[in-house]
């Protein structure tokens, strides 16, 4: 076959492949489509899973008369004009390719209005070039596209269409993710003429938390904290469920970059590593995050249905996410205010409800727990301050020198620690307690110490490729500093010589490979710490509790006490919580007081 051009229909249905995957896709362009031209009310409109019928009516600016036939012509876009302006893109879409791709597989109408015009104007495709000849048609300030018999002409694609549920519940999956990215804009959802939801635009809390509500759930709010970071630019505000709220499968997961959901290696690292000393091996944290950067700093054009970017500076970003999710996760701790974190810049984020401390909402792990402790003796220590004499006539809840956890009164079942606080009665799980603070212990004091280092009886010598045994030379004093000793014998060589004491046992080749490949994707690795502080966790667990014992009023304050300064402790190393308080209130209820 000679070379030949192809003619524009088809050039528009290979394009096609690529945008248009399913209703769905049609349904998430049209939306994005209607985001940048500022729309406040977005209206969606299916029939049969949208495969006979999808219908996506906006608000916003509308097109003019003359530029409608444009709007369906390829690589004709109102939003970028330069690279220069691609450069710092800031739309959903600058492309040009969504409309004229929809319509090579479909009977599009296109019917817009802007504020000028006298009326709207509408157009009509059915799935080839044609001179438009706009006619006059009834539409508000904005624009309506009309999708119908979806794939019509392009049996192969039909084919791979599943039943009307499935392709159903794809619509409904993608219109709330849009949703959540953009709370100051209004959704509707109908499907055969049906109404199935309508989303307020959210700016007042209660419009958000439905919003939340609506997409993971209503107690995700319940079980999560607030992030609010800035720096250097970068602003990361949303929500981080709690350890114990994890599950698992990374299902629940939403990381928006200046309002687009996008699925990024480098962000699920910086949150697993965040996570990565309170949740249970294999758990999957859940979280609604937005990333807000300046658009040039992050480049989107990058991915064919653009769920990737690039950040320019991709460790920076890393490290900002880690730090960030890390100080949240580890202020939950008694005594640090539930709906703040440092920084919290409250304009942004509405303040919360967080009832967690009432009962977790988690199934529980399958983790002995029927044991107490007997190491505590060691805890014994006749300086710390006593709790107040129990016959004061002070009131508890005007006493302010009471300490978050509050002050025991007794050790139930020899497992649970029962404290009057401030509020009500805490319930202190001993053990878990316990590990926790032993296992941070143990870090720290291995932070602190030189990490001792030891010589393997034969060096192990292995292959890499020119690039990673280059890397590991730039990294060998930092090797050195965790107690990995690894030298480059030959352009293709790497010798380790010797690992941590601690990680005896561990297969040192398989770990450096790791590290390697850490580092090439991310610019950092953390296994070898990660391993370090798996043993750790394992030390703690079996360090911290023998066998039953009653702990005395002392042992139990001095537990208190710790946790209260203890990074983490609202979590066992498994994720497990440690304590939960039932104030007066919670109290009263069982009760029927005051009713
Ligand atoms: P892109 O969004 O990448 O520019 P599209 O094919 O999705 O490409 O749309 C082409 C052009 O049509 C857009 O650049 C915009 O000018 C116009 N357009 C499409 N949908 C709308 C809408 N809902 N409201 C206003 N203008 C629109
Ligand atoms: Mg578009």
């Amino acid at each position: 076959m000679p070379i030949q051009r192809l003619p524009n229909q088809l050039i528009n249905q290979i394009a096609a492949g690529e945008v248009v995957e399913r209703p769905a896709s049609v349904i998430k362009e049209l939306i994005e489509n209607a985001m940048d031209a500022g729309a406040k009310m977005i209206e969606v409109d299916a029939e049969q899973g949208g495969v006979r019928l999808m219908k996506v009516r906006d608000d916003g600016c509308g097109i003019p008369y003359d530029e409608l036939g444009l709007a369906l012509s390829r690589h004709a876009t109102s939003k970028i004009s330069c690279l220069a302006d691609l450069e710092t893109v800031a739309s959903m879409g600058f492309r040009g390719e969504a409309l004229p791709s929809i319509s090579s597989v479909s009977r599009l109408e296109l019917i817009s209005r802007t504020a000028e015009a006298e009326c709207g104007w509408s157009i009509s495709t059915e799935g080839q070039d044609e001179q438009f000849e706009p006619k006059p048609a009834t539409q508000q300030i904005g624009t309506t596209v009309n999708v119908q018999d979806l794939f019509y002409n392009t049996p192969a694609r039909r084919k791979f269409l599943k039943t009307e549920k499935t392709e159903y519940g794809h619509i409904e999956t993608a219109l709330k993710r849009l949703a959540l990215g953009r709370f100051d804009i209004g959704f509707s959802l109908r499907h055969n003429q049906k109404d199935i939801f309508k989303l307020k635009p959210a700016n007042s809390k209660s419009d958000k938390e439905y919003r939340i509500g609506l997409v993971l759930g209503s107690n995700f709010i319940e079980n999560s904290v607030i992030v609010d970071f800035e720096t250097a630019g970068l602003h990361l505000w949303g929500w981080v469920g709690l350890p114990t709220f994890s599950r698992s499968q990374a299902d629940m997961q939403f990381f928006y970059v200046n309002g687009r959901l996008v699925r990024d290696k480098l962000v699920s690292h910086a949150v697993r590593r965040a996570y990565q000393d309170v949740l249970y091996h294999g758990r999957q944290p859940v979280f609604i995050l937005y990333l807000e950067l300046d658009p040039a700093v992050v480049d989107v054009n990058v991915h064919p249905a653009k769920l990737e970017v690039r950040f320019r500076d991709s460790r920076l970003v890393h490290d900002f996410l880690y730090r960030a999710l890390y100080k949240t996760l580890a202020a939950d701790r008694p005594g640090m205010p539930d709906e703040s974190v440092q920084d919290l810049d409250t304009t942004t984020i509405p303040p919360v409800a967080h009832s967690r401390r009432m009962l977790p909402a988690q199934a529980p792990l399958p983790l002995n727990v029927a044991e107490a402790i007997e190491t505590y003796g060691e805890l014994r220590d006749e300086r710390r301050p006593t709790p107040p004499d129990v016959v004061s006539n002070k009131k508890v809840e005007d006493d302010d020198s009471i300490p978050p956890l509050g002050y025991a009164v007794a050790h139930l079942h020899n497992i649970y620690i029962l404290s009057e606080s401030k509020n009500g009665l805490v319930l202190v799980d001993t053990h878990a307690a316990h590990e926790r603070i032993t296992y941070q212990k143990l870090k720290q004091q291995n932070d602190a110490e030189d990490v001792l280092s030891q010589p393997l009886l034969l060096p192990i010598r292995i292959q890499v490729s020119e690039k990673d045994a280059e890397l590991s030379e730039g990294f060998h004093n930092e090797f050195k500093r965790l107690g990995m000793e690894v030298d480059r014998s030959g352009p293709e060589t790497l010798v380790i010589r010797s690992i941590p004491v601690l990680l005896d046992g561990v297969d040192p080749e398989t770990l450096l490979r790791d590290v390697l490949s850490d580092l090439n994707q991310y610019g950092e690795s953390s296994r070898i710490e990660e391993v370090r502080n798996q043993i750790l966790s394992s030390i703690a667990c079996h360090g911290s509790v023998r066998a039953h014992r009653r702990l005395t009023q002392m042992e139990m304050n001095h537990l208190l006490r710790e946790m209260e300064t203890t990074e983490f402790s609202g979590q066992c190393n498994h994720g497990r919580p440690t304590w939960v308080e039932l104030s007066k209130n919670d109290l009263d209820r069982f009760f029927l007081r005051g009713r």
